[in-house]
């Protein structure tokens, strides 16, 4: 089995990717390989924050990794806030990083007068085999709701809108649902796709 390291200490991206890939990969955490330290993440692009922190892990440690970077994009904010999508909120003095009942708020402000809603999360993800370099994207596009709506998912979910889904937003979708058409899942099936080609390339 080819050993992989997703850099990442979040069980769930974790255990989706192992469920994508099966038993011709093992992929390991951050954890799993001893990395405490934070991984550095101070590009100005997802690209290059998924290069870094993939970039990182192969420096360090030797091994293949991947890593994946996220974010919303809404139109009538210029692509914004685009890299800072997990402390929106901080930039509207409501709270720390990683806020999610902040990052809302703010996003709900700054849309107050705003005629148009549309927007798309893209995940990048980066993987560094050896001294190859390869990037996967994947997008859903959809709209910003008025308000919150579902109690599921996590983040943004409760006021993106997937254009897929009949005006549901991803909060009121089931995980599997979501994952079929999200962001993170169309990235994370190319990466799949590519990774499972080339292993059987290998082995024929
Ligand atoms: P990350 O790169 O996966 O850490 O994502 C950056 C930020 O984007 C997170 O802090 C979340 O607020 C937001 N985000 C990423 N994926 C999703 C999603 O599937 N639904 C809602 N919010 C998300």
């Amino acid at each position: 089995m080819k050993e992989l390291v997703m850099a990442t200490n979040n069980a769930h991206k974790l255990e989706e990717v192992r469920q994508i890939l099966g038993d011709a990969f093992s992929v390991k955490g951050l954890s799993d390989i001893g990395c405490t330290e934070d991984v550095p993440e101070t590009a100005d692009t997802l690209e290059g924050n998924a290069l870094q922190k993939a970039r990182y892990v192969h420096e360090h440690y030797g091994l293949d990794c991947f890593a994946d970077d996220t974010g919303l994009e809404v139109d009538a904010l210029g692509g914004a806030p685009g890299v800072y999508t997990a402390r929106f909120g901080s930039m509207c003095g409501y709270g720390e990083s990683h806020d999610s009942d902040a990052n809302i708020r703010c996003l709900l402000d700054k849309l107050e007068h705003a005629d148009t809603r549309t927007a798309r999360f893209r995940t990048v993800i980066a993987l560094v085999q050896g001294g190859k370099e390869t990037l996967f994207e994947g997008i859903v596009e959809g709209t910003i709701l008025p308000q919150r709506a579902g109690e599921g998912g996590f983040g943004y979910d409760p006021i993106f809108a997937p254009a897929e889904a009949d005006g549901l937003a991803f909060a009121q979708m089931t995980p599997e649902a979501k994952n079929a058409i999200s962001h993170r899942g169309r990235a994370t099936q190319k990466l799949a796709e590519y990774l499972l080609n080339d292993a059987s390339q290998k082995s024929t």
